[in-house]
């Protein structure tokens, strides 16, 4: 099964178009993209259907990998972005099981060391960007700058001064426009560029949240920074909005994805990324013909050993 154009369209955030995070849901699509017809639609069939659709995925897209690492030719860059608790890690984890971790690289983007801060704020994902035949997927990304920032404009290097703060449009104008350009160099120099926004609420950000702090095993996981930046819920859904309305392009779209049942997020993330490479229409590389006689003459070769 592939997810439908009408589901793609759905969780793609049309080029020009305001993102309306608050309209988009949390929880379900619109398009009932599970199986339609299937009957009994409780909590547990959906998830039984979207852990099928998941291995369904995770399978179509270890051949597709394959095919991405065969031809050589394109570089896939897969952007996860998200508030704190929203199951980035986990979708990694279960939407990249079947790949081959030779063509695969995950980079974590943290607080800039000194270093990364004393250059530019696309220098760093520059430098990790996948090459050719590779899949890397960003867990947060150079959206940082436009996000936790534009939150915090503190927080932005010394050399800004107070830009942010005191000039804030035209200075945050500037790196949606730089963000764009350098998707647009990286989209024609053949590295596709996928971007997911895993949509949660606020509410399901608690439950979680507590989830962590009540059980024993789990409690590593929560910081007491994420506390506090629960506090600027509302200014990270307004930087979010805007950044993904500025940076939702035709050479590298935004898809915004529920995000409060994990089941159907990972299922959903899957697809996305199939559906990604499949648009590449890869074949494997095609033997010259020069070489079918050597290649019939080597398996004579191995053949005439037993
Ligand atoms: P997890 O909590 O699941 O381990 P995480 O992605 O939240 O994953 P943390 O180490 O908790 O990882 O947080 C990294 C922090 O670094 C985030 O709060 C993020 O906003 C911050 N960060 C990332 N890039 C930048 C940046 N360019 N400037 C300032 N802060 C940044
Ligand atoms: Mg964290």
């Amino acid at each position: 099964m592939k997810l439908t154009k009408k589901v793609l369209d759905e969780l793609r955030v049309e080029p020009g178009s305001s993102a309306h995070l608050e309209r988009r849901g949390t929880a379900h699509t619109q398009t009932d993209w599970l199986r339609a017809g299937t009957g009994d639609q409780s909590d547990s069939s959906r998830k039984l259907l979207a852990h099928e659709d998941l291995a369904q995925f995770v399978g179509e897209l270890e051949v597709a990998q394959e095919r991405l690492w065969a031809s050589g030719t394109h570089a896939l860059l897969i952007v996860l972005q998200a508030l704190d608790a929203a199951g980035k890690d986990g979708t990694i984890k279960h939407v990249m099981s079947g790949v081959n971790p030779q063509g695969c690289r995950v980079v974590a983007f943290k607080q800039p060391s000194p270093v990364e801060a004393a250059h530019d704020f696309l220098w760093r994902a520059s430098a990790a960007m996948p090459s050719h035949g590779e899949i890397t997927i960003f867990n947060r990304s150079y959206y940082e700058d436009v996000l936790v920032v534009r939150v915090h404009p503190e927080r932005l290097p010394q050399r800004h001064g107070n830009a942010g703060a005191s000039e804030p449009q035209h200075f945050w104008e500037h790196r949606f426009e730089d963000i764009n350009a350098f998707e647009h160099h990286l989209h024609r120099n053949n590295t596709r560029i996928v971007k997911i926004f895993l949509h949660l609420s606020r509410d399901e950000q608690r439950r979680r949240f507590l989830d962590r702090l009540d059980d024993p095993d789990k409690r590593w996981k929560f910081s007491t920074g994420d506390l506090v930046e629960r506090g600027f819920w509302d200014s990270y859904q307004s930087a979010y909005e805007e950044a993904i309305t500025q940076t939702s392009t035709p050479w590298a779209p935004w898809y915004v994805v529920p995000a409060d049942h994990k089941y159907e997020l990972r299922a959903l993330v899957g697809g996305i990324v199939v559906d990604a490479i499949d648009q590449l229409d890869l074949r494997a590389p095609a033997v010259d013909p020069s070489q079918t006689d050597a290649l019939d003459a080597a398996r004579r070769t191995l053949m005439s050993e037993s």
